[in-house]
């Protein structure tokens, strides 16, 4: 049997999957590593990934998402690439910052080490030396687990990659046959007359090879599935059997990578090559909800206005997410209505004023800051459904107390240090912390809930532990002024505030933290479920009354 959850089954041993990318950059190699992920793990295996990025910055903590993409956040506090996200929502399981490899991390180490002496004089080189410490990260991430997916980011033939291909090169050596698969995920592109060309694939495995490595598996990124000619002549050319020749087309969802994954055997042939398909569960027992999930019908859509400052996509990915699971969880297609901030008029307003729900994203800078008061502003009025995260959640303090108090000019300092209400500011401590550099509260901290308020029914009790990533509190000394004409904080960590709710509003809520870090295709975030809930307003076509909290153990605080 595979292990549980819990445990690591010696007898099993570990399997490692590795996965390369060809011919291009954005193939969505993650996504197919993921839905590979998910599917071995519904057949009972404990699943992990690593991600590699051979870029030089330590972590993602300072990266702009213009170019990057959010930055995702672990329970432990890491500020990972986004891939990291999928990752967790595509195999269920928490990761922590061992799980994203950069070429900064890796290379800080060793010249730490060599500074302290621990080389004992010798040259410290990229081979052994760089390659050692990626070897060892990736076998330390793995541990405990039955299967790793190990993810380089980037494409065969970068320089910057070169050192990681390398050390899987001699990973390979050093390991069991049985025990390692390399994947190489390229682009199957259509000539002008409608043929699928595989000569880039050719030339994208002539070029692994070089280095040393033979793909056991070649999957064809295509915008339909390959065609068995195609299937073959890849197989011929690049030296593998036709059988381990994948299709993987494009999608409407993401979610529906892992049926067609399974649709095309992949999965299957993986447990095979990998000697675990013995270990497998039986069809009959495997778990299903996400399939059942992700095919179920649809009784209708719903849109929610996402005010924010960057019109990219991938800048909210896992606010996106979080409001496709909550649709998911009810049945409905969710349809974000982008709402730039920075244009609070005009189109832009209409967009706003025409969602059936609004949300406030996260976000460092004063730039777009006033639209999005505007915007709470207008949910409030007009008994939209709100919800605010993190920024969200500040600059719904800031409307209250402008607003509704008639505290003019309350602001946070950290857009406004002059003003004469700095209802959002730093803790006293943090000003000292701040003259020696770090004061960001990250990672994962649990959250005081009152009972008998709004965030209590949504999280079905008077605790929830969620992810952060701020500096900046609600002040404390005006606290109490502030819980008046409707707006109570109903969770708080000693002196934090943590969430907020309004009892004059039907769905009015900003959390502190950031929800949509936790959410999962199959567990939805208990606020963004709560935002659908009230969109629908008892019209649920799913028929859930309360948002679904089940299956969600709260996780370790390992901060
Ligand atoms: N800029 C705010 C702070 O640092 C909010 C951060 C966020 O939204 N992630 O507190």
């Amino acid at each position: 049997m595979p292990t549980e959850q819990t445990g690591y089954d010696p007898s099993l041993g570990r399997k490692f999957i590795f996965v390369t990318g060809g011919v291009m950059s954005g193939l969505g190699k993650g996504i197919t590593a993921a839905s590979t992920g998910r599917l071995l793990a519904n057949a009972g295996f404990d699943v992990t990934a690593v991600k590699i990025d051979p870029y030089l910055n330590v972590d993602a903590g300072t990266m702009n998402p213009y170019q990057h993409g959010e930055v995702y956040v672990l329970k432990d506090g890491g500020e990972v690439d986004l891939d990291l996200g999928n990752y967790e929502r595509f195999l269920g399981s928490d990761m922590t910052s061992d799980h994203n490899i950069t070429t900064g991390k890796t290379y800080q180490h060793v010249i730490e080490k060599e500074r302290a002496g621990d080389y004992l004089g010798k040259t410290v080189q990229v081979i052994p030396h760089i390659t050692d410490d990626i070897k060892r990260r990736i076998r330390e991430a793995a541990e405990g687990t039955d299967v790793c997916l190990v993810e380089i980011g980037g494409t065969v033939g970068d320089i910057e990659g070169m050192p990681y291909l390398e050390a899987l090169r001699q990973f390979a050596h050093e390991e069991d046959d049985e025990d390692i698969l390399f994947t190489h995920v390229t682009l199957v592109p259509y000539s002008k007359n409608g043929e699928q060309k595989t000569k880039p694939t050719q030339h994208s495995v002539k070029e692994l090879r070089s280095i040393g490595l033979q793909p056991d598996i070649l999957v064809g990124r295509c915008d339909n599935e390959l065609d068995p000619e195609t299937k073959e002549k890849i197989a011929l050319f690049c030296d593998v059997p036709t059988e381990a020749v994948f299709s993987n087309p494009d999608v409407e969802d993401i979610y529906h990578v892992p049926l067609t994954v399974e649709d095309e055997g992949l999965d299957q042939y993986v447990m095979e090559r990998l000697g675990l398909a013995e270990e497998a569960l039986p069809d009959a027992d495997r778990e299903t909800r996400w399939r059942d999930l992700v095919t179920r019908e649809r009784s209708g859509e719903v849109d929610i206005a996402l005010v924010g400052k960057y019109d990219l996509e991938d800048a909210y990915m896992s606010v996106h997410e979080a409001l496709k699971h909550a649709g998911l969880e009810h049945g409905v297609d969710v349809n974000v209505v982008w709402v730039d901030a920075d244009e609070a008029d005009g189109d832009h307003r209409e967009r706003l004023e025409s969602a059936d729900g609004v949300v406030v994203p996260g976000g460092f800078g004063s730039r777009g800051t006033e639209g999005k008061v505007e915007a709470v502003r207008y949910a409030r009025e007009n008994d939209v459904p709100f919800l605010g995260l993190c920024l969200g959640f500040q600059m719904a303090v800031v409307e209250h107390a402008r607003n509704v108090l008639g505290w003019e000019g309350a602001d946070s300092a950290e857009f406004e240090p002059e003003t004469p209400y700095p209802v959002i500011d730093l803790l006293p401590e943090q000003h000292e912390e701040e003259d020696m550099g770090g004061t960001m509260r990250l990672g994962a901290h649990e959250t005081d809930i009152e009972g008998g308020t709004l965030a209590a029914q949504l999280y079905g009790g008077t605790s929830c532990t969620e992810r952060h990533r701020h500096r900046y509190e609600v002040n404390p000394n005006y606290i109490e002024d502030l819980s008046a004409d409707g707006l109570t904080f109903s969770g708080t960590a000693g002196p934090r505030m943590e969430i907020l709710e309004r009892d004059d509003h039907p769905y009015f809520i900003g959390t502190q933290f950031h929800p949509e870090f936790r959410s999962r295709p199959d567990r939805a975030s208990p606020p963004f479920v709560g935002l659908l809930d009230a969109v629908l307003d008892g019209t649920d076509p799913a028929g859930d009354a309360t948002p679904h909290t089940g299956d969600r153990d709260d996780e370790e605080v390992t901060v």
